[in-house]
């Protein structure tokens, strides 16, 4: 689900800034020929448009929801007291119906119009689960979801017909009963069973390179201090070291320092804290390191706290490593105590876990590491390799294929040296042409 934040707060009902206690759910369907979500955004983030205001709308052309209000804020959706109780969400409606009285429309374009409709319905699926899990509901609880229609039978909303309307004039096997189920079994799919946990693993083997986190962070902030960038090849050491995903941990950290610009932060850079360690309220200075190693290195095991019930490698740094309840968000979407499942997590703020995601992906989407660097530099340096059985690769990483051969125990000279997967500290190019090594393995002498 793609979820983009655009609060209305132009409008009357935001401004008027009223909140509820979420009890339930109601989903309706715009009732005019409009597939684009943005075009109601634009239109009702007004002062003047005091008719509506809806909690998000669901863009028919691609299924993104746009968050028109914070959750907990009383929308004005139905009409009547569900306003007081439930979220109010939109599905947009295909451009190809015509209108011609009430509820009742014509189609010019059934397969388009189907798939608008399956499209909006499948996000709204994904959404709900989500808001069913924020806010402790249960999708087939009475009255936790309901359509804008099944309101006014229940006398809390208008006299509508959304959005059961769309779906049976389209054709549509959709009902809200089969809604309410496939939210229940979306949610299944994202509740805590073993090996059953959908988000993004805090454990494992980093995606992002170095490279493409210095680029995503000198873009940021292009004002970023040297040391920040040649601390960033840590993160993948001593992330690998625990078996924690330095990229998470890396862009923990960009949410963290404000990109590592620190303004407004708790911590600054000469601490060597980049996670808010030890600022647990407001106005508390944090932890300090002695090097930004070890910083990262205490943010790192703090990660694997929470991800992992597994024991430490290394020697454990982290201050705070026994005040977490080991194992609690395994998935970065967990991290936020709003969102974890027991409440617990390491950071209170609403959608915590969702931010950094948000920040590896944009660092994930810089082209595959090859974001603009430097010309190779010629080097020209001997290492030892003890292991008998290194493999050569055609390329700098653990993405490009294995020769098929090894090294076996010897001293070599490297040629060149480039960041790649797989190896914190690099691939060096062997001098022989054979391919390439992770350095991880080799000693330089
Ligand atoms: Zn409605």
């Amino acid at each position: 689900m793609k979820l983009i934040e655009s609060i209305l707060t132009k409008n009357p009902c935001y401004t008027a800034g009223r909140k509820i206690t979420v009890k339930g759910l109601m989903l309706h369907s715009v009732g005019c020929p409009q597939p684009s979500a943005l075009v109601f955004v634009r239109n009702w983030n007004s002062a003047s448009y005091d008719r509506a205001c809806v909690h998000a709308f669901i863009d028919g052309n691609d299924g993104t929801v746009y968050q028109c209000l914070p959750w907990n804020h009383r929308g004005w959706h139905c009409g009547a007291s569900g306003n007081n109780t439930h979220i109010g969400v939109e599905m947009c409606e295909p451009g190809c119906i015509r209108y011609t009285g009430g509820a009742t429309f014509t189609c010019s374009d059934k397969a388009t119009a189907q798939a608008v409709a399956k499209r909006t319905y499948q996000a709204a699926v994904e959404l709900f689960a989500m808001l069913c899990q924020k806010f402790n509901l249960d999708p087939l609880g009475d009255g936790a979801i309901v359509s804008h229609k099944e309101g006014c039978k229940r006398g809390i909303a208008s006299n509508h017909g959304d959005p059961e309307h769309l779906w049976t004039q389209l054709g549509l096997p959709y009902t809200m009963d089969t809604f309410r189920k496939a939210v229940k079994a979306a949610m299944g799919g994202g509740a805590a069973a073993p090996g059953g946990v959908s988000g993004t693993k805090i454990m494992g083997a980093a995606v992002a390179t170095a490279e493409q986190m210095k680029a995503y962070i000198k873009a940021k902030n292009p004002k970023v201090a040297q040391s920040v960038l040649d601390m960033v090849p840590l993160y993948l050491s001593e992330g690998a070291a625990e078996g924690v995903r330095g990229d998470i941990a890396f862009a923990q950290s960009c949410l963290e320092t404000g990109n590592f610009g620190f303004a407004g932060s708790a911590v600054t850079l000469e601490k060597n804290n980049f996670c808010g360690m030890g600022v647990t309220a407001n106005g508390l200075k944090g932890n300090s390191f002695a090097t930004a190693q070890l910083g990262i290195r205490a943010q790192v095991q703090h990660l694997k706290a929470y991800a992992s019930t597994e024991p430490l490698k290394g020697e454990c740094i982290d201050p705070r490593f026994k005040y977490v309840a080991r194992g609690c968000a395994e998935v970065v979407e967990w991290l936020g105590q709003k969102e974890n499942p027991q409440g617990k997590g390491w950071a209170t703020g609403a959608g915590y876990g969702a931010k950094i995601v948000t920040i590896l992906k944009a660092i994930l989407a810089i082209a595959g590491g090859a974001a603009p660097t430097p010309a190779p530099v010629a080097v020209s340096f001997k290492v030892r390799v003890t292991a008998t059985d290194l493999n050569i690769r055609t390329g700098p990483g653990t993405n490009t294929a294995k020769t098929g051969k090894f090294t076996g125990a010897g001293v070599f000279t490297i040629t060149e040296v480039k960041d790649g997967p797989g190896s914190a500290k690099g691939w060096g190019r062997l001098k022989s042409g054979a391919g390439w090594i992770s350095l991880d393995f080799a000693q330089k002498i």
